[in-house]
């Protein structure tokens, strides 16, 4: 029986890739979006892989998913927090609604899906949870208070739980990405982009499978001694 693994916002972007990574490695992969049907109905239909949607601000939402993910492919071993969004405004234009949305959803979204698996990884001895955070989670960014709060809160949460997950077989790592080329990235005018290019010592935007082979890294039952790590994958960007 393969091992199974679950990634939220795994139809676009970064997931996607992380998701196609993981079938390749001989998972069996469930994928979880919000809201865009289309783009996950391309995704099965070219990857095979399942799509389900929920959003993962929902605590509720998530349980039902997760309960519905274990009754079609089993229980999940891997779980891949990758949803994300941003809402970016200096702090002084900042509303309460962006704050809330992007904490709803990059930081409570990783306790809601998370805290549904762990009993059952705790049970079984054995897990893999892995947090996608982010280089403006490490620095800080202008215009994203409400982002790099989240993700640096991403980062505290995957030591904490790395030490209550250590003797039960569940090891929690954070992923820090750099700038990569995704849709979002790519929008941004090219002079702009350049300019970014230009702070990236490696000459490039990171690619989505630069951050899918770090995940495969870590899901795999031999990472087992790899735990409350952050791994980071910028290009040499920014070092820790
Ligand atoms: P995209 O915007 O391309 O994709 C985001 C995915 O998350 C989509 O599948 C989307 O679903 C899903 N999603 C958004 N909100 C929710 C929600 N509430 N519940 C469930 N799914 C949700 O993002 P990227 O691929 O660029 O980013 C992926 C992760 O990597 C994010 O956490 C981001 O913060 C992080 N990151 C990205 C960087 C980059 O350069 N791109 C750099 C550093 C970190 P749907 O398709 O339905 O909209």
């Amino acid at each position: 029986m393969s091992r199974v693994a679950l990634v939220t916002g795994g139809s676009r972007g970064i997931g996607a890739a992380i998701s196609m990574a993981l079938k390749e490695a001989g998972y069996t992969v469930a994928a979880n979006y919000a809201g865009n049907d289309e783009a996950a109905a391309k995704f099965t239909a070219e990857t095979g892989i399942k799509t389900y949607k929920w959003s993962v601000a929902d605590y509720d939402a998530c349980a039902a998913g997760i309960a519905q993910v274990e009754a079609d492919l089993g229980p999940v071993d891997v779980l891949v927090n990758n949803a994300g969004i941003t809402r970016d405004a200096p702090f002084h234009k900042m509303t309460r609604e962006q704050w809330d949305q992007v904490i709803g959803t990059n930081l409570n979204g990783i306790f809601n899906m998370t805290h549904p698996l762990w009993n059952g990884m705790r049970d079984r001895k054995f897990g893999r949870i892995i947090n996608i955070s982010s280089i403006n989670g490490q620095k800080g960014q202008f215009a994203q208070a409400n982002y790099s709060a989240a993700k640096a809160g991403d980062i505290g949460f995957t030591k904490a739980l790395a030490q209550e997950g250590a003797r039960a077989g569940i090891t929690v790592n954070a992923i820090c990405p750099g700038y990569i080329a995704t849709e979002m990235v790519m929008a941004v005018p090219e002079k702009v982009r350049e300019s970014i290019i230009a702070t990236i010592p490696v000459g490039r935007l990171g690619d989505v499978t630069d951050i899918a082979r770090c995940v495969v890294f870590l899901a795999a039952d031999s990472a087992g001694f790899i735990t409350g790590a952050t791994i980071t994958a910028n290009g040499g960007q920014y070092m820790t």
